[in-house]
């Protein structure tokens, strides 16, 4: 154990002024073992004595401190056995109402007339409200000396001065053992202030500034050791990824194929494609995520490079995360493919006994080229002859381990993953440093935008009905999705059967399927089947027609209880709609009075763009809580919101990779390399 690595031992081994035994168990109890975890248990707001926040520019959400004086207070019963006190407060620029939840003595311990400071969340109801605030009389806040106090986030049985101390404490001791990992050149050119200085100013500010500029280091810091680690590898990687293979470049197949479709590529299809081509031409694993809208054409893009693998003798697969989505792409790409001579199959969890075992046979002699299934290609009797291309469908469906399990059934380990929950690119190439990113950022033409409507009322909807049935008449087809309920799957049928029900009275001269998760696969497939060949006109279903399904003559969209659904969920199920050559509506339904909601369907309302819903998505959001991003290292950075610090995640994958290259792919910090290590070592154990 090197001397750094302390920083990251128990607590107990550390001599601190103040920790005992209780103390430390309460520090656990709030996840602070080591001495690391309780230097770098941050403040989440500062009380600045020099600048309180003035009730006037409170804003939502916000974790606000204020000054003002109680001029009223009251008690008030809230139901069976809860209270609740609230108290007006007032400083030069308005009032505010403070509230607490059954702590009634207040009313008498907290006096009228005083002034008082008050530390909490700021909520909106009809007016500002600060709920369940921390507080303390101005005329006892005394034992602090400087200007600036932090406040911390603080479980019941833990005092602000308690955990103040604590870490003044362990500063004095401890401080010098916080090398700094950031290297000099960086620091340097980018003005960044020195550990050992912001760890005092984040802690104890001399000034605000100087508590922005230590919260900035940080959050370069944490980046930092995150994309340095990947681009480390990368960069080794890519010094080694070249000429691993070799590829006859036979386009013939290719060629053909494209012949026989009866419409061009789009500009941004034939990019990516030459972006693929280029990486198999010079002999590199190819490690690339496509992203693309809904219906941007992402499963044509995998075909062309299947097939042009296949042509220069290696198999390919396609794993999509549902039966039904898989066996629709096996019918559409599998007709295709089988008439040039391409033998292609279909591997699912429905796929049984001798069947099974002569598929897995075939597989494994390299009879069969193309293989398209579920997870059950992940499994580990599933062999092949001569794998050299996978591609992943809906990919943030899938986890790392599993992309991992099939790349090493390859021969070589080309790896396309598609994505239709576009995310900004900028973020896109930071969340998922190992992958190189193609962006299919076109529809292909003559498609007409999708209408859409959101609906609050009864009479409306009778609008929307009696619209519907002009679509139907006209020969087209609709979805109707039932609310989405996440307790049980039970439940959500149970909705989706009621609707089912009330759709089929309503639209007696059409025949209405239904579709959810509670069938078995092959109920599944024949009742999508039915409604693709048009035998069924409605479908009734829950959310498991999400993903990728492809019925170009359906054309109207109806989503019950629309507020229950996120940004990116409405987005991906309106996909389903404005796939042909026939306008499409979307109606909305929801009588909802949430603020977020109602904004969330407003943006449904105005935009159809993809990328800007995903814009919309991160602001709406408060946390930076994204598709995908779960195991990639960057779901828990802690100093870090990917979504407002797009700028900084930005410079610092940048300058990592600068510093790299300069560096020859060394990284010459050793306590940073000790960081990386650890880092690294974390996300791959989680
Ligand atoms: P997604 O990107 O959502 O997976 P798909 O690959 O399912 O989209 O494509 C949607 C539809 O668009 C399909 O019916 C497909 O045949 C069609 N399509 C794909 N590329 C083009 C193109 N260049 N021109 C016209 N139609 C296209
Ligand atoms: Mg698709």
């Amino acid at each position: 154990m090197t001397e750094y690595s302390k920083i990251y031992n128990p607590l107990n081994t550390f001599k601190i002024k103040g920790l005992g035994e209780k103390t430390l168990d309460k520090l656990r109890s709030m996840g602070i073992e080591t001495l690391y975890d309780l230097i770098y248990y941050f403040p989440r707001a500062y009380e600045d004595r020099t600048n309180f926040k003035d009730i006037i520019n409170l804003r939502q959400d916000e974790y606000a401190v204020v000054k003002g004086r109680i001029v009223g207070i009251e008690n008030r019963k809230l139901g069976y056995r809860k209270n609740i006190t609230k108290a007006r407060v007032s400083d030069p620029t308005g009032f505010l109402e403070v509230v607490w939840f059954n702590m009634p003595h207040l009313k008498y311990s907290l006096k009228v007339g005083e002034e008082y400071i008050f530390i909490g969340n700021i909520k909106r109801g009809y007016n500002f409200q600060m709920v369940s605030p921390e507080y303390k009389r101005v005329e006892e806040e005394k034992e602090f000396k400087g200007e600036i106090l932090p406040i911390y986030g603080l479980t019941k049985s833990m005092k602000q001065s308690t955990l103040r101390k604590l870490i003044e404490g362990a500063l004095n001791n401890y401080e010098g053992y916080f090398k700094e990992n950031i290297p000099a050149e960086i620091l340097k050119e980018y003005r960044i202030m020195e550990r050992e200085r912001a760890l005092r100013e984040i802690h104890f500010p001399k000034s605000t500034k100087g508590a922005e500029g230590a919260k900035n280091r940080f959050a370069v810091e944490e980046l930092l050791v995150l994309q340095m680690g990947i681009q480390e590898k990368r960069y080794l990687g890519d010094i080694a990824n070249k000429e691993q293979y070799k590829l006859q470049d036979n386009k013939h197949l290719v060629k053909r194929f494209l012949e026989g479709l009866h419409f061009q590529l789009t500009g941004a299809q034939k990019r990516v494609v030459t972006e693929i081509y280029r990486d198999l031409n010079q002999g590199r694993i190819t490690n690339r995520l496509i992203q693309g809208d809904v219906g941007s054409g992402k499963t044509m893009v995998a075909m062309i490079v299947l097939l042009y693998m296949v042509e220069n003798s290696y198999q390919g697969v396609m794993m999509a995360p549902t039966e039904i989505l898989a066996v629709q792409h096996y019918l559409s790409i599998g007709r295709i493919f089988e008439k040039m001579g391409i033998r292609t199959a279909l591997l699912t969890g429905s796929v049984k006994g001798k069947a099974k075992e002569k598929l897995l046979e075939e597989i494994k002699d390299g009879q069969v080229d193309i293989v398209i299934g579920t997870h059950s290609l992940i499994e580990d009797n599933v062999e092949f002859h001569k794998l050299g291309l996978i591609v992943i469908d809906e990919q943030h469906r899938f986890g790392v381990v599993q992309r991992k399990k099939l790349r090493e059934k390859g021969v070589l380990a080309n790896l396309l993953v598609m994505s239709a929950t576009p995310i900004p690119r900028s973020l896109a190439l930071s969340i998922y440093g190992d992958l190189d990113v193609s962006v299919i950022d076109e529809l292909p033409p003559g498609r007409k935008p999708i209408k859409t409507k959101w609906i609050d009322n009864e009479p409306d909807l009778e609008k929307a009905y009696t619209f519907i049935e002009k679509q139907l008449a006209k020969g087209r087809q609709a979805y109707f999705v039932a609310p989405l309920i996440e307790e049980s799957e039970k439940m959500a049928t149970k909705s989706a059967t009621e609707l089912h029900r009330e759709i089929e009275e309503r639209f007696g001269n059409y025949k209405v399927g239904i579709l959810h998760g509670r069938m078995r696969n092959s109920e599944k497939d024949e009742i999508m089947g039915e409604f693709k060949e048009n035998n069924i006109q409605i479908m009734v279903s829950t959310t498991v027609i999400e993903v990728g399904v492809n019925v170009p003559n359906a054309t109207v969209m109806v989503i019950s209880s629309a507020e229950r659904f996120g940004l990116s969920a409405l987005h991906q199920l309106r996909g389903r709609i404005g796939r042909g050559e026939h306008a499409s509506y979307c109606f909305l339904l929801s009588n909802t009075e949430n603020d977020s909601s109602k904004s969330r369907l407003r943006v449904m309302e105005e935009t159809t763009d993809g990328f800007e819903i995903a814009e919309e998505d991160l602001r709406l959001r408060k946390s930076g809580e994204i598709f995908g991003t779960k195991q990639s290292g960057v779901s828990d950075l802690k100093f870090v919101d990917i979504v407002h610090d797009v700028k900084t995640i930005k410079m610092v994958r940048d300058l990592s990779k600068e510093y790299l290259k300069e560096n020859l792919g060394r990284i010459e910090n050793i306590y940073l390399k000790e960081d990386i290590k650890r880092k690294f070592m974390n996300i791959e154990n989680n």
